[in-house]
């Protein structure tokens, strides 16, 4: 069973998917790390504006998620970037590289074939419409900018990063502005997807609402 778990950025999706996915011992994707892969590479390699370089290293890149006891990592080879493609600048530069259609097409063979490898959730922005539309289950997982500025600012703090409110929404309505209006793959609400709108809720309801979802779909699939 495949769940598509799409939304804005910074509204704590993937912790949520990622605590779900422990409790239903499922698999997890997590399709923004990588974009972040592709986006770290391109940044250090200075060719963040160049869609031909940009797509070579996504054909090339050797992405793997290695389970361990704090939560998963992300390697490229035998390289731990799980902080690296977190940082401030790998954020700012993830957006340029995930609007051009080259690197998409490029991971699009990546993440269907990480995703085939049993129960898995899988979260995005275009999982739904575009990576696997057959998903069993669709989540259109989503907050307001400034109860996601709020969760992002705690995640910057505990890094020792530290930014203000202000700039952070103003940051979260321009990667709205770009993932929802760009040309290739926008973010988009499936009319079939379920939204669950997480404002008002703290990280234990959010993972309960998203798990409950899930059940009940596969309750109803293990019925027809
Ligand atoms: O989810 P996260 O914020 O880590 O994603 C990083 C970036 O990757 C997003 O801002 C978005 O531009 C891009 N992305 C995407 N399509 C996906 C997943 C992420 O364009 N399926």
């Amino acid at each position: 069973m495949i769940v598509a778990v799409d939304g804005p950025s910074g509204a704590g999706k993937s912790t949520v998917c990622r605590e779900v996915a422990r409790r239903l011992q499922w698999r997890l994707l997590d399709t923004g790390a990588i974009y972040r892969c592709v986006a770290l590479r391109a940044r250090l390699a200075n060719v963040v504006d160049e869609p031909a370089k940009c797509a070579e290293i996504a054909k090339d890149i050797d992405i793997r998620f290695v389970a361990s006891a704090e939560g998963q990592r992300v390697f490229i080879g035998d390289e731990d970037v799980s902080e690296a493609i977190r940082t401030f600048e790998t954020t700012q530069c993830v957006n340029r590289v995930s609007a051009m259609g080259e690197v998409r097409a490029q991971l699009l063979n990546i993440q269907r074939r990480l995703g085939a490898l049993g129960d898995t959730i899988v979260e995005g922005r275009d999982i739904g419409s575009v990576v696997f539309p057959d998903a069993e289950l669709k989540v259109f997982y989503t907050a307001t900018p400034e109860a996601r500025a709020r969760r992002r600012l705690a995640e910057f703090e505990k890094r020792g990063e530290s930014f203000n409110f202000e700039q952070v929404v103003e940051q979260i309505r321009l990667r709205d502005e770009t993932e929802f209006h760009r040309e290739h793959s926008p973010l988009v609400q499936c009319d079939e997807a379920v939204v669950l709108d997480t404002s008002a809720f703290d990280f234990e309801a959010s993972c309960v609402a998203l798990q409950k979802l899930i059940e009940a779909r596969k309750a109803e699939l293990s019925l027809v």
